[in-house]
């Protein structure tokens, strides 16, 4: 049995690192960069240029998984084939897609042209290096940052940079810069409860980060954003840097005439995250449109991408050995935004569906408990 492993990043790493070697299974890892990213914290290489990746090669070791370091130009599955960048086709018996989503700019004037985005560690590097810049003796212009989108990405990102910021302006002795969130909707972080966020918010305010919820973020310029108020005025700010983390949507690299797909782009898929029209293609992470046991989709985490990318590489095992596959069964253990440092919020699980809020330092030691238990998975 030919299998591909299309990323190696939550969900595709996750697959990889279950499998085994077996008589007549035959898997191929196919990943652009020769590391994986801990996206889940991007933002502190933004800010701090920590250390966020994990170098492939060791980690396939003993799991019979081969792997490739190429891009990957498109998939068609009606064919069975996938096309690399450089121009080689892969056929499979079995395909595992976990390419992850990009960002979504939605069309809004001039922001993909000008924004900078929070996906990839050239990401997070641009964003340090501006920092740096900005507080260097011979920086000229606009210091000022606008972050727009005030979900997990936009809260942790603008947290994280308002220490760095607050640490160069003091030991370089130039003004403090304005830090912006821009946020169409009527609050922050949505996905948390009332309490959470207000403590949330109460932390950014602290910070001195301007939160400008209710304010839809009209156009981008090189160097200003304009934003309509709640009372549909316009209004500019100038800007130095900006970053979108307003959206992301699913990777669009999958061809095939009976693929399905649904909000965001993500392709529809059945109760064994096989892709529907096509029962040997596994869809993984943030590409894949998993139903939870509710019927709704399944969010977009790092979470959920190793849960599926789990139990796909146990099921992939079970297919070589001619066993039945098992169902995906989502669970949310908790949800934490660290809020710069050893600040954090969030919430984990307890029994009888029952949440358990958790701030502070406590908090912060449950995100990265969670952090911890992922690089233990994958070992
Ligand atoms: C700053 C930030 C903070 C976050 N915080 C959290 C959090 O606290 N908790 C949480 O659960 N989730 C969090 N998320 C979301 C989480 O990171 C994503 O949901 C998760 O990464 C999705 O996993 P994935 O495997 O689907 O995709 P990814 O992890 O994005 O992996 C996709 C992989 O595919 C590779 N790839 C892409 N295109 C190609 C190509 N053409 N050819 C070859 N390889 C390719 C990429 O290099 C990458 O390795 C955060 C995201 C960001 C950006």
């Amino acid at each position: 049995m030919k299998t591909l492993i299309l990323g190696a990043g939550y969900a595709g790493l996750a697959v990889a690192t279950k499998m085994k070697p077996h008589p007549g299974l035959e898997a191929l890892l196919v990943e652009q960069n020769a590391f994986h990213t801990f996206e889940t914290r991007l933002h502190e290489a933004a800010a701090h240029n920590t250390r966020v990746t994990l170098p492939l090669a060791p980690l396939l070791r003993g799991t019979g998984v081969e792997l490739e370091q190429a891009s990957v130009e498109g998939v068609n599955l009606d064919e069975r084939e996938v096309t690399l960048k450089d121009g080689r086709v892969l056929t499979y018996d079995t395909l595992v897609v976990g390419l992850g989503s990009v960002t979504n700019f939605y069309r809004i004037p001039g922001l993909a042209e000008n924004a900078s985005e929070l996906k990839q560690l050239s990401d997070a590097d641009e964003i340090f290096n501006f920092v740096n810049r900005a507080y260097s003796g011979e920086f000229k212009g606009v210091r000022d940052i606008v972050v727009g989108g005030a979900g997990l990405t936009g809260v942790e990102l603008v947290t994280e940079l308002a220490q760095r910021a607050e640490l160069l302006s003091k030991a370089r002795g130039l003004p403090p810069m304005n830090i912006y969130l821009v946020e169409a909707g009527p609050k922050i972080l949505p996905v948390l409860d009332d309490a959470l966020r207000g403590k949330a918010q109460r932390t950014l305010e602290d910070y001195g980060i301007h939160v400008m919820t209710g304010h839809r973020l009209m156009q981008a310029t090189a160097d200003t954003v304009t934003v309509q108020t709640p009372d549909e005025e316009q209004k500019i700010i100038p800007a130095g840097k900006i970053i979108w983390t307003g959206g992301i949507q699913a990777r669009d690299i999958l061809k095939g005439e009976r693929l399905e797909k649904g909000p965001g782009g993500r392709v529809a898929v059945d109760d064994r995250l096989r892709a529907k029209g096509y029962p040997e293609v596994f869809v993984i992470g943030d590409m894949g449109l998993a139903l939870n046991q509710e019927g709704k989709p399944v969010p977009t985490t790092a979470q959920h991408a190793g849960q599926q990318g789990r139990l796909t590489g146990k099921n992939i095992m079970r297919l070589a050995k001619g066993e039945d596959t098992e169902p995906y069964e989502p669970t949310t253990l908790g949800e934490f935004v660290s809020l710069g440092g050893l600040m954090a919020v969030g919430w984990m699980k307890l029994p009888w569906n029952q949440k358990l809020a958790i701030t502070g330092g406590i908090a912060h030691v449950m995100k990265r408990a969670s952090e911890w238990r992922w690089r233990a998975s994958i070992d």
